[in-house]
């Protein structure tokens, strides 16, 4: 799901190295581009859907006469993940659209490897219920996640203290609100260590990123919000650690390359070998850590706060980024009024708090037209 983005890519490069363990039965994207109509020709998949209707007949010419499906809609695209011969569903679409698929999948009982953050910051309690109702492993694949995960490996007796995530701080780290005030897209879009899809890349700059992963963290690992620590790591090589009630810290390392915790999703619980980069301690002689600045960037505070509050509160904090991102990057909003319309929406929209499945779509809905309201005035 999202086979033409950043993740969608890079998992496929991973299917690539092992063509013998993986076989490519959908591949979904938002619109019919000529990257997915390539990926299709390499991997011949059953289907291949796209979500934006328009491009429907565009993509059923391209593919004529190669014996594969075409699809179209959010529903058709969301129900190709419920067909018998997938196993697990690379969840790679971003932001609130990637939601459907994973339920879809989830329902029919396929194990789900998890980029899309979105999801669980959405609806965490849900996804988290259903699949272990239903015997479905979500297996990471956001780095920190990955990491937190692996580190747990072979602990499932030994309570955990706190984990604690680390990220690079982003482009503008260190750079006080005065300097951040005339930010442009093109600023944010220069992360410092990881090539990554224009939302993730801003909500890096804000902080948001790091504010998504700890609700994700305290659903995917089942913690109180008090456990989750964030420390900021410029040089993107500790990806996350976990401290044991015994006091002992265990990380998990290597260089910033999304490929292995894809790789490592893929194959779980086995470990595959891999052509990847190496990690050379000479090109790192020193590893740093900073506290981040919450102040500054108040959308990490923001996304502690929903967490805490809990029912829907992180919902609207989702959709509101999601739309003041998008806002930003159209130069219709500046850099630093993104925490300032999703503080808005937190307080305006009605509180929820034992969501229903339906009931978070509708705050979705209802987040996106109050902040659409504010941007029109
Ligand atoms: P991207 O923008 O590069 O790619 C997004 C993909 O989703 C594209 O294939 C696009 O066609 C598809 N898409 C977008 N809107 C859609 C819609 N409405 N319906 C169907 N498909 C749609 O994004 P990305 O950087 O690959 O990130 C994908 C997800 O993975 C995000 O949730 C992000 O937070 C998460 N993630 C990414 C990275 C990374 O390194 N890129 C790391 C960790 C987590
Ligand atoms: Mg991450």
């Amino acid at each position: 799901m999202g086979s033409t983005g950043s993740i969608g890519q890079q998992s496929l490069d991973v299917v690539r190295q092992h063509p013998d363990r993986f076989i490519v039965d959908i591949l979904a994207a938002n619109n019919c581009s000529e990257l997915l109509i390539k990926q299709a020709k390499e991997f011949k998949p059953k289907v291949v859907a796209i979500a934006n209707e328009k491009h429907y007949t565009e993509l059923k010419d391209a593919l004529n006469g190669l014996g594969i499906e075409t699809v179209a809609g959010d529903k058709a695209l969301a129900e190709t993940c419920t067909r018998q011969e997938t196993d697990m569903v690379v969840a790679a679409i971003v932001g609130f659209a990637g939601l459907r698929p994973v339920v879809e999948g989830i329902k029919a009982g396929k194990h789900i490897a998890l980029a899309n953050k979105e999801t669980l910051v959405v609806a965490g309690e849900w996804v988290m219920q259903k699949a272990k109702t239903l015997n479905v492993d979500i297996i990471p694949v956001d780095s920190e996640h990955s990491a937190i995960f692996q580190c747990l490996e072979g602990e499932k007796l030994n309570p955990v203290e706190k984990i604690i995530l680390t990220g690079s701080g982003g482009p503008f780290r260190g750079m006080s609100a005065e300097k951040l005030k005339n930010i442009s897209p093109s600023e944010a879009l220069r992360h410092p260590t990881w090539s990554m899809g224009p939302k993730i890349t801003v909500d890096s700059a804000s902080l948001m990123n790091k504010g998504l992963e700890v609700i994700e963290a305290k659903f995917l690992f089942n913690l109180d919000p008090s456990q989750i620590e964030v420390i900021i790591h410029p040089q993107s090589i500790i990806h996350s650690l976990v401290q044991f009630t015994d006091g002992s810290m265990k990380a998990q390392m290597g260089l910033p390359d999304m490929r292995l915790p894809i790789q490592y999703a893929l194959s779980y619980p086995q470990r595959l070998s891999s052509s990847f980069p190496r990690f050379d301690f000479a090109h790192f002689p020193s590893l740093t850590f900073e506290k981040p600045n919450m102040s500054t960037f108040q959308s990490l505070a923001l996304a502690y706060q929903a967490l805490r509050k809990g029912g829907n509160m992180p919902c609207i904090l989702n959709a509101a980024n999601e739309m003041a991102v998008h806002a930003f990057l159209n130069h219709n909003l500046p850099f630093l009024h993104i925490p300032r319309i999703i503080e808005q929406c937190m307080e305006k929209i009605p509180f929820v708090p034992s969501p229903s499945l339906s009931e978070l779509f509708e705050t979705d809905h209802l987040t996106r037209e109050f902040v659409n309201s504010i941007l029109k005035t």
